[in-house]
Order: structure tokens, then sequence, then C-alpha cells
């Protein structure tokens, strides 16, 4: 693999694993725990809830069992006690009086009772239109004189009204075995439909009773439809009519996929004494889209709290670290460039940062202190190279540095420029005669001389090297120039500085002046080869003698100006 691609892989990885990420991580490591344990908890509400709603609904289908069981007893009791009434009361206009003044109103279930003839002509009714109807030919009649105990029909049509109608039949014969009566009482398909109540209303359940045949005698208010139809045309029950039909069992139950796709579980449970079955469907799916709708928002509550969490940590992160972070770094990088004022501002920190701020801005004092100090000492020390320590004048190098300055400026002002160049003679001689120690305060003197002539001249004064000075004359010609020469060689010998061994008997100096004014075709170095050439000219006259380069001036007594050939 490429080195590059490599290096980009791991600065990818470390941007990865930078504050912020690892600090995102941490929050989801405080916050999953919780979180688990929250998701954990609603798994157990929705298990909880599920199991409660299905207990609740098994408990509500025995509840309307029960409740249609006592429907079924108290009209057997009502049969019986009327059959009782037929055969103990003698003739049937007795008995008529006595069971119409009997029938409780607290069986608002039993719409009718009366007393047919074994040919099942009706004698006596609680309700008048239906005395004389011909009951002879019904099914249940019939069974009922068979089998001599109570029978229920199945889902029927009234003969009086042409409503439908579940009827209960008993024959008197079952007390007293001379008597053909038969007791029928008409049981109200809307009342067994309101016990049946409890289960409208709740979505994804739905309750029917139905007859041996398996049409529907009662359901919920809501489902009002279904009453008097065939199980098989009902679209959700459809599929389960022949179970619940043909099973000889009293109770059972099925899970099936309905036609729609919902998950459905079936019970059925025969009322005891008929032929009819309570049939309760419960949709799962519905059922539990609710427990699962409050879940999901339970979720989703969950979720953007996970969220905010890890916002807030990011955001917390940004101000609390990174932003921090930046700033120093920020302050740092404008130091590294030169800003030696760049503090960083503790104001606004975090207060854990606050004392790294302060020990930066200390560092950054005291670096800026030492770098002034590092300045100061590198501005001494440049002094100090170009300072000649014995004389006190400009050394060889501050001569020459100086020298160009002049050139430079004398070029661009086209102005003239002089040197002079001043030599010791028998200065060898000196230090023979009076020790080395002598010719260095010698030459001191000589240094202080020449300060102050340059002080009175406005020129520039070094020590060249060795016994030799130089003068510097910016805006001097060389007239001026020779003349200061003089004032030179004079000044020194003025000092009397005692030199037995000199023919002159005292420290002389012998003077090189050259001028020009500087332009392209020379350098500085050709103005020092030519006051050279002068002081050469003036060793060789005799010494304490000025020269100017390329004419020659005689002075008088020997000693004074002469000029270089
Ligand atoms: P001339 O007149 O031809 O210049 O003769 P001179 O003896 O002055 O010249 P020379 O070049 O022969 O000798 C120069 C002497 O200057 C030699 C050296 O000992 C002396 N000298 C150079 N620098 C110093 C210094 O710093 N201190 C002392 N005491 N003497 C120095
Ligand atoms: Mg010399
Ligand atoms: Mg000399």
């Amino acid at each position: 693999m490429p080195r590059f691609t490599f290096n980009r892989k791991r600065a990818k990885l470390r941007k990865l694993l930078g504050i912020r990420a690892r600090l995102a991580l941490l929050a989801l490591i405080v916050v999953a725990p919780l979180m688990l344990d929250r998701a954990r908890s609603l798994e157990d509400t929705r298990s909880k809830q599920i199991a409660l709603a299905s207990q609740e609904f098994s408990e509500l289908a025995e509840h309307t069992a029960d409740t249609q069981r006592e429907v079924i007893s108290s009209v057997e009791t009502m049969l019986k006690s009327a059959a009782y009434i037929r055969a103990s009361a003698g003739g049937v206009a007795r008995s008529c009086d006595i069971l119409r003044a009997s029938l409780p109103i607290n069986l608002p279930w039993i719409s009718s009772l009366m007393i047919a003839g074994g040919d099942g002509h009706v004698q006596c009714a609680t309700r008048n239109e239906l005395v004389g109807l011909d009951l002879g030919r019904r099914a249940y009649f019939k069974k009922a004189q068979e089998v001599r105990n109570v029978v229920f029909s199945d889902f029927l049509f009234a003969i009086a009204t042409g409503l439908p109608i579940v009827v209960a039949a008993y024959p008197v014969s079952a007390i007293r075995e001379d008597s053909d009566a038969v007791i029928v009482a008409g049981i109200s398909l809307g009342w067994l439909s309101k016990i049946m109540g409890n289960f409208g209303g709740r979505p994804g359940i739905s309750a029917v009773l139905i007859d041996s045949t398996g049409i529907v005698l009662a359901a919920p208010a809501d489902q009002a439809s279904m009453v008097g139809r065939s199980l098989d045309s009902l679209p959700l029950l459809s599929a389960i009519a022949d179970k619940a039909i043909d099973s000889k069992e009293t109770k059972g139950s099925l899970s099936f996929i309905a036609a729609d796709g919902s998950n459905r579980t079936i019970n059925f449970a025969r009322i005891p004494g008929t032929q009819s079955r309570l049939i309760t469907s419960i949709d799962e799916t519905r059922v539990t889209a609710a427990i699962n709708r409050d879940i999901r928002t339970a979720y989703l509550q969950l979720g953007f709290v996970c969220l905010f969490v890890l916002l807030g940590a990011l955001v917390a992160a940004e101000k609390l670290i990174i932003n921090p972070i930046e700033t120093m770094v920020a302050m740092a990088r404008r130091f590294g460039q030169g800003d030696r004022t760049a503090r960083a501002p503790h104001n606004h920190l975090p207060a854990e940062f606050v004392p790294l701020a302060r020990a930066f801005n200390a560092m950054a004092a005291q670096l800026g202190e030492r770098e002034r100090e590092l300045l100061a000492t590198n501005d001494r020390l440049t002094v100090m190279a170009s300072i000649d320590m014995l004389s006190g004048l400009a050394n060889r190098r501050g001569f020459q540095s100086r020298l160009d300055f002049e050139w430079m400026k004398a070029q661009q002002t086209n102005s003239e420029l002089a040197l002079l160049m001043i030599d010791v003679d028998h200065f060898k001689m000196f230090n023979d005669t009076y020790g080395h120690p002598e010719g260095d305060v010698c030459l001191t003197k000589l240094g202080e001389t020449l300060a102050g002539i340059a002080a009175y001249t406005m020129s520039f004064a070094g020590r060249y090297g060795g016994e030799e000075f130089c003068l510097l004359l910016p805006n001097t010609d060389s007239a001026r120039a020779l003349e200061i020469g003089e004032m030179v060689r004079k000044a020194v010998w003025d000092q009397a500085l005692p030199h037995a061994t000199s023919v002159h008997q005292n420290v002389t100096v012998s003077v090189g002046v050259a001028s020009t004014r500087p332009n392209d075709t020379q350098q500085s170095g050709d103005l020092i080869e030519a006051a050279d050439a002068a002081l050469y000219a003036a060793k060789h006259r005799g010494r304490n003698t000025v020269v100017e380069h390329s004419f020659v001036r005689m002075t008088d007594g020997g000693d004074g100006m002469a000029m270089a050939s």
C-alpha cells in the first residue's frame, strides 16, 4: 500500500477518534444502559398489556356465556313454572290468568308465553294476537312432545309477526302425563344481543351467538347486521363455520389467518341445554395495534431523548473543550507568527482551562521578554563587533560598513566623498623603545584625538588595523579633505608624544588623502586604494606629511602636504 494512502487512512482514523467522537461514544455508553433498560421495560409493558387484553377478553367471553346460560336457565324455569301452573290449575282459562299475572317483568328477554294444545294451537298467550296460532308443525314443538323436556328452536321467523325469534317449548306432560299441553316461550333476540353489548365498540373483537345451523341469533349492537345471517356468509367467520357448528365439543378455540390477513383467535362455547354457541373472535393484530402504537410512541420519545443527549454532549464538548482548545491554538499560532501581544483571553474560558491560559500567557510574556533581551544583546554585540576597544573608534568592519553606506549615499546625492588614511610613523621603533603597552597607550591617545576631529568635522573615524587609522569625510571635496588631513597631522604633532627613536623626536603620522564623486564605474575599494597610495607616497616623502592622491602640494618645512604620483 502506498505510504500516502496509509497516512491518509491514519489521519481519518485519528479524526474519527477525535474528542467529538469520543464524547459522543461516552454519551452513548452512558445512555445505552438506560435505553436498554427502558426498551426492556417497554417490551415488558407490551407483553403485560397483551396478556391483560387477552385475559379481559376471555373473562368477557366467560361472563357473556354465563349470562346467556342464566337467560336460558331462567327461560327453562319460567317454562317449567308455567307447565306446573297448567298442570295444577285445572282449566286453560284459569291457567292463562295465572300465567299472565305471573310473567315477571324482570325477565324482559321472554317476549311472550303461550299454552298450546297437543295439536299445536295456542290456547292462551300473554299477547292476544298469538292466541289461535298453530305451532304444530314447528320442529321444536314436535321435539318437545317427543323428548318431554325443554327444547330450544333454532333461528326462526315468528308466525304472527314474521320477525326473527328463538322459541323454547316444554310439554306439560313432563309434569302430568295425561296433559298434552305444551308451554311455549318466545325469547327476544334483541335481549340476547343486549347481553353481548360488552363486546361492542372494541376494535378487533367480534362476538356472535349462533344456532345449531350456524345462523347468528345475537350480536353486539355495532355488529347487529350479522343477526339472522348464516356464519358461512360472514367474511371473517366463514372459515370457522364448519368447525364451530360440527364440533361435538362444548368448548373450543382455534387460531387462523383470516381472508383480510389478520391473525385471529376464535373461541366457541355451547350454551348448555341448547344447540346455540357463543362464538368470540379476536383480531390479535388489531388488539395489539393500539398497544404497539403506544410502545412505538414511547420508543420514539426514547430515540429523541437519546438524540438530545448526544446533541447536548456534542454542543457541550464544542463549547467546553473544542472551542477553548481552538482559542488557545489560535493564540499560539499568532504568537508563533510573530505577534508577541497575542494572549489567551481567559474570561470566556471554562474554569479548568484558566490555569492553562494563565500559564500560557506567562510563558508568552516571558518569551517576549527574552526576545527583547536577546535583541538588545544582539544589538550590543553588533555594536561591539564593529568597535575597536583600544582606540574607542570603529574597527575595520565598522568602518567598511559605514564606507559602503556613505558611498551609496554619495552616489544617490551625487556628492563628494573623501577618505584619509593615517599611519603612525616608525611605530615599530616606538614599541621597541617604550614597550608594547606604552604603544597601546599611544594608540588610545591617537584614537581620542581622531574622535575629536571627527566630531568637529562631521566625519567618521576608524582604526583600519594595527597603527593605521582612517577618517571618512562625506560631502567633502579634495581641498577640504587636504585641510582636514593637515589638521590631523598637526593635532598629532601638537600632542607632542615623545618618540626618541624617530627623527622627529615626537610621535608623528603620515596622511594619504583621496576624494571622489562616486559613480557606477567606481567602487568603494578604489577610494581606499587611492588613499593608501597617497599614504605610501607620504611615507616615501619623509613621513609626518599629508599627500593627496593624483596631485602634489608641498607645505613648508619638509613636513606638510604632497601629491601622490
Ligand atoms: P612606518 O613609518 O613605515 O609606518 O614604520 P612602522 O614601524 O610604523 O611600520 P611597520 O609596519 O614596520 O610597523 C608597525 C608596527 O606597529 C608593528 C607593530 O608592532 C605595531 N603595532 C601594530 N598594532 C599594534 C598595537 O595594537 N599595539 C602596539 N603597541 N603596537 C602595534
Ligand atoms: Mg603601518
Ligand atoms: Mg607606521
